[in-house]
């Protein structure tokens, strides 16, 4: 028998459902876990105090209604909150209890350390980023434009992180984000995220300062600082931004003194509810050679990854990209290109403008055939693995049905003769177990497998149309 939470949030949950986006559900509901219920009361679990302040933000009229219709009047929800320091220090997690609608309870607290390094005097203060002599009144932002969010294509990959500095943007120093920590490996859209935030900032916000800078930057200007004596001037400049990015703070490490008074700066904008951004290469958990106090403070609030994009995201990007520039490229190229670049957007689009590139200094029209001798520049080191997935789409694609279909329970005979097709090239040109090529086509054991590659065989050695079937895909399958 289901236990009595269990029941009303599914009973709440197939309400959410009918309401909002299939894909909002999948992100802000289905990780959440019901705990119990008490007077009353019906708790749930969230992986995050993000998620806590985003539901409360977005759905929290949609939550209320639907714990009333289910609960009846008395019903009200609490929240335990799995808070996000427990992923980098003690590994268990410390659950917060908070009764809905009582944000305020769990924004960060700052910690006072003032420092007044202008005696209380006001004056100007020389920007850094301009060459002595040269004036200018205004700190520019050093924005590029077309990092915008509408050019970030959303996907799995980088829901959180998106989400999050949509947060950030929307209510610069005010949210729990402070500071907005986004880390993945390179390529995969740091930078242009931070700017995005950066611009929304002033969309939302023409009067906010705001600020981006590499680390490599601000560590020189600090030098430069040091050199001319005006340390106090760069910081002073530093602390009226009132949204300040800094990009690559893995740079960071090992430069104490830049360390120290990136410190104070970080310390000030705290206190003063300005926001700050950061970017890292690694989670705050494994950046090395920065100083536990600030590496501290990196986790004051939210830390948010971007991952490697899947497939669907990798197109829509090349596409983004291409519909900026007004180029038109034929789409089996696009697929081409997002199948064989799969860790790294830069090298993608590095691929996709080189590819452009020949085609215009050669006049020849972008074709496929183009797109292979470009990309095996790109990819010649990494020898290329073909993976089941790829599998299963050439041989859907050859048969013209859908991967849906092979995955499905169908018996459909010539479905499962292309499910067959999949284990069989599979087992032929992946290093994967049986077992797991039977997970992924269509949920199947590893008998089934052994049978479908059995099966293959004899038909190859006596159906002579089948035979060619299977050479031509196997060629398809190693262009
Ligand atoms: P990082 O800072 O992580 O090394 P960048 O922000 O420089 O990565 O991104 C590399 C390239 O990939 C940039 O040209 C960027 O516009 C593009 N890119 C990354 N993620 C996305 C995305 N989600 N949508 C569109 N373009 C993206
Ligand atoms: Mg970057």
């Amino acid at each position: 028998m289901k236990s009595k939470h269990v029941e009303v949030w599914g009973k709440c949950l197939a309400v959410i459902k009918d309401n909002i986006p299939y894909q909002s559900f999948k992100t802000w509901f289905e990780p959440i876990k019901p705990m119990k219920i008490e007077n009353n009361v019906l708790t749930i679990q969230v992986p995050s105090q993000f998620f806590y302040e985003w539901l409360e933000e977005h759905y929290i009229n949609l939550l209320k209604k639907t714990i009333k219709k289910e609960m009846g009047p008395a019903g009200r929800l609490e929240y335990s909150i799995i808070m996000d320091s427990s992923r980098y220090e003690n590994k268990a997690p410390i659950t917060v209890n908070y009764p809905t609608a009582n944000r305020k309870a769990v924004q960060n607290k700052s910690v006072a350390m003032p420092i007044d390094l202008n005696h209380g005097k006001s004056r100007e203060i020389p920007n850094p980023f301009i060459i002595p002599g040269l004036k200018k009144l205004k700190v520019e932002s050093q924005l590029v434009d077309s990092y915008s969010f509408d050019n970030f294509v959303e996907g799995d990959c980088n829901r959180l992180a998106r989400s999050a500095g949509w947060a950030v943007a929307e209510n610069p120093g005010k949210t729990a984000f402070n500071p907005l920590l986004i880390y993945s490996q390179v390529g995969l859209g740091k930078t242009h995220l931070a700017h995005a935030i950066g611009l929304q900032v002033k969309n939302n916000f023409p009067d906010k300062t705001v600020l981006y800078v590499q680390t490599e930057q601000f560590i020189n200007q600090y030098i430069d600082s040091v050199r001319n004596n005006n340390q106090n001037d760069f910081v002073h400049f530093y602390q009226m931004i009132d949204v300040l990015i800094l990009d690559d703070v893995q740079f960071l490490a090992g430069k104490e003194k830049t360390q120290d008074i990136f410190f104070h700066i970080f310390n000030h904008l705290h206190q003063s509810h300005k926001q700050i951004i950061l970017t890292s290469d690694k989670a705050p958990v494994e950046l090395k050679g920065l100083e536990p106090r600030l590496l501290s403070r990196f986790k004051w609030g939210l830390a948010a990854d971007l991952q490697v994009p899947d497939l669907e995201t990798r197109i829509a990007i090349l596409q983004k990209k291409l519909y900026a520039d007004g180029i038109e490229m034929p789409y089996e190229v696009v697929e081409y290109l997002a199948y064989n670049i799969t860790t790294n957007i830069r090298e993608m689009e590095g691929a996709l403008i080189s590819i452009l590139a020949q085609a215009s200094l050669n006049k020849k029209t972008i074709t496929l055939d183009l797109a292979k001798q470009m990309i095996d520049k790109f990819v010649k080191n990494t020898t290329r693995e073909i993976s089941i997935d790829y599998i299963q789409k050439v041989v859907c694609d050859y048969f013209g049905i859908t991967i849906d279909l092979i995955n499905s329970k169908t018996r459909k005979r010539e479905i499962v003769q292309a499910r067959q097709l999949a284990m069989f090239f599979s087992k032929k040109h992946t290093k994967n177990s049986l077992a797991t090529i039977g997970l992924q086509c269509g949920n199947k054991d590893h008998a089934t497998v052994l049978h479908a590659c059995r099966t293959i065989n004899n038909l190859i050695e006596t159906d002579k149309r089948f035979r060619i079937y299977v050479s031509e895909i196997d060629k398809k399958l190693k262009l």
